[in-house]
């Protein structure tokens, strides 16, 4: 699989297609070329020594632990399609349906998180009026969004504002601004709603709210056998299985995949791009998909285009942390009874989720053992992130001693960094990225995909890939004409 780049390589310009970054969007890209550019050379290059980016998977002992996402959204078509496509359609899981519950940690106690939410919305309102979460004010908020009037307007607001405007920002804080979070990692309150939840923006413009808006939905999602038995899925042997799936599905397809590749530059020559790598090799394409973080395109981007460059570089990232311990059960006094929980911002602590991952999927760890989950850092704290590894370990070892009341220390512990590694779609994102597909549409053969632009989730970073892919393909059907 992994042919390095040896010498100069002067490779023929005749339908060379060269896919930079080997994450789950690069990877996809690759695929979808398979098809679309069937008489195309498809060349991946990825800088790191591995593939899959902000994905990974590690196989301990006996324990299964994902480095990075878990699993992928059921509603979104591209992640069951692709998994459908490369075989493992039918070896896909669901969280387990007996503990799928989770808690939101609230003046440092930990509250059920409310039955009925639908994406960010609550859908029910006796869960809400049981709730223990929002005090009988913020309940009573909640339910004046029924008869609140629309705003009208066109101009984008921020997440949470709209969220404020609709739910009262006691929902807001206590029990929408977590969940949030565990998406982006964001303040919600700097993030574009247009570029995050447009369905949101939409309920209200089409149905006049959001909690209206998502009832509409769900006879909608049920009728069309659209409502999933599990809203997230990954495959049995965790997330990085469709990483090695597709690295396979790729090389037995003819793909050339070069790790441990970083690209420098990549610059216009007649009737296409020359790839530059860090080792002082040159590649040569007709097409290139950049499905890099918009910060590394922008680098490699810089003798093309200033004002593609200047945009790029503008979309913010924030970096995160998680770490994963392991413990006997028999260590941990809390039942474990759910999926984790989710810290506010507003409760001021570093933590921003704990997860729980040998409850809420089969097979992670061995049985009387228990994995937990630790996420570190979101936007304005990353200083939270400047220690060293003893110093998070600790820090998230207090979280469990906290929260969970264990008694030891964990039998393994490892940390996964993810420096820069969530975009941020902050308010003016929406136009940012149309002014960059414009400028990317004056470069014919040149392409873009990856998180950094239409959703961060794992099934957008895939149909970003494809579409990326297809877009290849029609430039090569075009000059064939
Ligand atoms: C901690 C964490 C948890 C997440 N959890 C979930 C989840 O559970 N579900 C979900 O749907 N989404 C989740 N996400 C989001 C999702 O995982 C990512 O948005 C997605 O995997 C990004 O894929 P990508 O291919 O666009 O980018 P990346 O995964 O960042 O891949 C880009 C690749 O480009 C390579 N590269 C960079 N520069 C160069 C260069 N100069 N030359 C060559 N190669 C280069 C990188 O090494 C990398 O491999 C999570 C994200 C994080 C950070």
């Amino acid at each position: 699989m992994d042919r390095n780049l040896n010498g100069h390589h002067d490779l023929s310009l005749n339908d060379h297609v060269v896919v930079i970054g080997g994450g789950i969007s690069g990877l996809a890209a690759a695929h979808r070329l398979l098809r679309v550019a069937s008489g195309a050379r498809v060349t991946l290059l990825e800088a790191d020594n591995r593939l899959g980016g902000k994905i990974v998977t590690h196989n301990v002992d006996g324990f299964l632990i994902e480095g990075g996402a878990d699993s992928f959204l059921a509603s979104k078509p591209r992640g069951v399609g692709l998994c459908a496509e490369i075989g493992l359609g039918d070896h896909l899981q669901g969280v387990t349906p007996r503990r799928r519950r989770a808690f939101v940690l609230s003046h440092g106690h930990l509250h059920d998180l409310p039955e009925g939410l639908s994406g960010l919305v609550p859908t029910r309102l006796m869960p809400i009026a049981r709730s223990s979460l929002l005090s009988p004010l913020g309940k009573a908020r909640v339910a004046l969004e029924f008869v609140l009037p629309r705003r009208h307007g066109e101009e984008d607001e921020s997440l949470g504002g709209f969220m404020r405007r609709r739910l009262g920002s006691e929902a807001w804080e206590r029990l929408i601004e977590p969940l949030m979070a565990g998406i982006y990692a964001a303040d919600g309150d700097a993030l574009s709603l247009a570029a995050t939840f447009p369905q949101l923006r939409d309920a209200e413009r089409v149905h006049g709210g959001v909690i209206k808006g998502a009832l509409a939905a769900r006879p909608r999602a049920q009728a069309s056998g659209m409502a999933p038995r599990s809203p997230f899925l990954t495959p049995i042997g965790g997330i990085g299985e469709l990483v090695t799936t597709l690295a396979i599905t790729l090389t037995s397809g003819g793909v050339t995949i070069c790790m441990g590749t970083p690209v420098t530059a990549v610059d216009v020559v007649p009737g296409g791009y020359v790839v530059r790598l860090a080792s002082g090799n040159t590649v040569l394409a007709n097409a290139v998909v950049v499905a890099t973080p918009a910060f590394a395109a922008a680098q490699m981007l810089d003798a093309i285009d200033g004002g593609l460059v200047t945009d790029l570089a503008a979309i913010a990232y924030v970096s995160t942390a998680i770490v994963t311990f392991a413990f006997r059960r028999d260590q941990i006094s809390h039942p474990l009874d759910a999926h984790g929980y989710v810290v506010p911002r507003i409760e001021g602590g570093p933590i921003l989720a704990c997860t729980w991952p040998s409850r809420k999927w089969a097979g992670r760890a061995p049985e009387g053992w228990e994995l937990i989950r630790v996420f570190i850092g979101r936007s304005g704290r990353e200083s939270d992130l400047a220690g060293d590894d003893e110093s998070l370990f600790a820090l998230a070892r207090r979280e469990v001693v906290d929260r969970l009341g264990t008694t030891a220390s964990p039998t393994r512990q490892r940390i996964d960094r993810w420096p820069r590694g969530m975009p941020q779609y902050l308010l003016g994102h929406p136009e940012r990225v149309a002014r960059i597909e414009l400028a990317v549409r004056g470069h014919r053969g040149l392409f873009l995909a990856g998180s950094a632009y239409h959703g961060v989730g794992i099934p957008d970073c895939i149909a970003s890939g494809e579409a990326a892919a297809d877009a290849v393909g029609a430039t090569i059907a075009m000059r064939g004409a």
